[in-house]
């Protein structure tokens, strides 16, 4: 193991007593600290202007790419693209649906199975419980929806709904924002984000004010970030492998390509539910527009576009293909899972054997930063594992449009971004340590390229 020693004026160091101000000194809970991640994070998503056109151009786009998967052409570059007309938002189902489900999804994560655990320790020195019972939720909707379906509801419905459901999506996550912005007034100064607290309302609203608002035990942004959203996606995915059965007679093997490696993304991400109490969107971002938009519309209504766009874009595909497709799904699950559970492993307990071995490097916090092992091969090797995962979810759908490779393009974009934002939090919370890292694992997420 090696450790360079960080000194210098680049030296961040926490102590849990240590409240004095300064430029030598901080703490998390000092101002300058907070100060030098408010300068950072101010102009993140383009600041006051993203703040205004993002809330205004993505739903516009999940309206959009819903209403191109359907259309004949199915091309992203039409002219007048297709935008839907009023009346086709509008199904009074929709809102009673998405509201029994977002019902439904509450009461299951109040329900006193699976454990509770502890979160990171938060700048007041606490620590919040959390339920870990997203996998259980998984399988009592799938026990639920498996009953409906044998009192003969019909899920193909929601190929139909799924215009309506997405313009419900967006109205209740605005309406979400609205009251997470409201509340946080309310909210001590220690409960805010650090980076969400700028003082400008447009771009508070957006980013997220409370870090962790709750009522009472329930926490909102944990139970909206893998729950509603991500099982609702598995279950719209469901309802087109049910329209194409009722179109088709029988399910294509690209759909069943596409809605089987989705359901083991969510299934693995709730079977792994307690990781992302130490993400980024847990630990940093407060919960505003971009976490609530995000997790209810964007994630259910952009994620499913393969899905929807098979139903009206019937593919076949070779048995070869169909193993190369699984194939390079395998590399990157086996990629993403070892490198999130390697690091999540480390950062619970560095002394367990299947970590214990690997090299690293001491930083000023008290903390070290793996440097062999999957995070020696890039820094961040969960994107590549990711990466690869959405390309072989798009290749199902052949190369004739744009459309379903959307998913894997907006990610690429969405992981550089997010692995830049990343570098920034690590390099303020660990300086010369972290440039030392940089030095040993030069790339970020692809090997000799990038
Ligand atoms: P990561 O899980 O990559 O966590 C980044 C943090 O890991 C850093 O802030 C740092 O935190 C720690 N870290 C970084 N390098 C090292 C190292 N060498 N040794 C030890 N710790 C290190 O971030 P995300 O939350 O962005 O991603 C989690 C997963 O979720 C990824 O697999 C990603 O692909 C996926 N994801 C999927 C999305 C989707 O929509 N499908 C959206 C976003 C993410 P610290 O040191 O404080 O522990």
């Amino acid at each position: 193991m090696c450790g360079p020693e960080v000194s210098g004026s680049d030296r961040v160091s926490f102590s849990a007593t240590d409240n004095t101000p300064g430029p030598q000194k901080m703490t998390p809970n000092s101002r300058a600290f907070k100060q030098k991640l408010s300068d950072d994070t101010e102009s993140e998503f383009g600041g006051t202007l993203g703040a205004v056109c993002i809330p205004v151009f993505l739903p516009l786009t999940v309206l959009f790419l819903v209403c191109v998967s359907r259309s004949p052409d199915a091309s992203v570059c039409q002219w007048p693209p297709p935008l839907p007309f009023m009346e086709e938002l509008w199904d009074p189902l929709a809102p009673v649906l998405l509201l029994g489900w977002m019902a439904l999804h509450a009461l299951l994560y109040l329900m006193p199975v699976g454990k509770v655990t502890e979160g990171i320790v938060l700048r007041d020195g606490k620590r919040l419980k959390y339920p870990i019972n997203g996998f259980h939720s998984l399988c009592i909707s799938t026990l639920l929806l498996m009953l409906f379906l044998r009192l003969g509801a019909h899920l193909e419905s929601l190929f139909e709904l799924f215009l309506p459901l997405a313009a419900s999506a967006i109205a209740l996550s605005f309406l979400l924002s609205f009251y997470l912005y409201i509340r946080s007034f309310w909210a001590p100064p220690h409960d805010l984000a650090v980076g969400g607290n700028t003082g400008n309302p447009l771009y508070d609203f957006f980013i997220g004010r409370e870090l962790n608002p709750r009522i009472g035990f329930f926490d909102l942004k944990y139970f909206c970030e893998l729950r509603p959203g991500l099982i609702g996606w598995a279950v719209i995915n469901l309802g087109m492998l049910m329209k194409e059965v009722e179109l088709q007679g029988s399910p294509s093997l690209a759909m069943l390509l596409v809605v089987s490696f989705q359901l083991l993304y969510v299934a693995d991400a709730l079977w792994n539910e307690e990781a992302i109490l130490t993400t980024m969107d847990i630990v940093h971002d407060g919960f505003g527009f971009m976490l609530a938009f995000g997790d209810l519309a964007w994630v259910p209504f952009t994620y499913s576009l393969q899905a929807a766009y098979l139903v009206k874009h019937p593919q076949t595909l070779s048995s070869l293909q169909a193993l190369a497709i699984v194939a390079l799904k395998v590399v990157g699950y086996t990629i993403f899972r070892r490198s999130n559970s390697q690091k999540n492993q480390f950062r619970r307990d560095p002394t367990h054997p299947s970590v214990s071995k690997l090299e690293t490097i001491a930083t000023a916090t008290g903390k070290r930063l793996l440097v062999s092992g999957w995070w020696g091969l890039v820094r961040h090797p969960n994107y590549l594992g990711d990466l690869f995962m959405a390309l072989a979810w798009s290749l199902p759908c052949g190369f004739s449009h744009l459309l379903p490779y959307f998913y894997v393009i907006y990610f690429t974009i969405l992981l550089i971004h997010r692995e830049d934002r990343d570098e920034r939090q690590c390099k303020a919370k660990y300086g010369l340590a972290w440039d030392s890292y940089c030095q040993r694992v030069p790339y970020r997420i692809f090997p000799y390229i990038y």
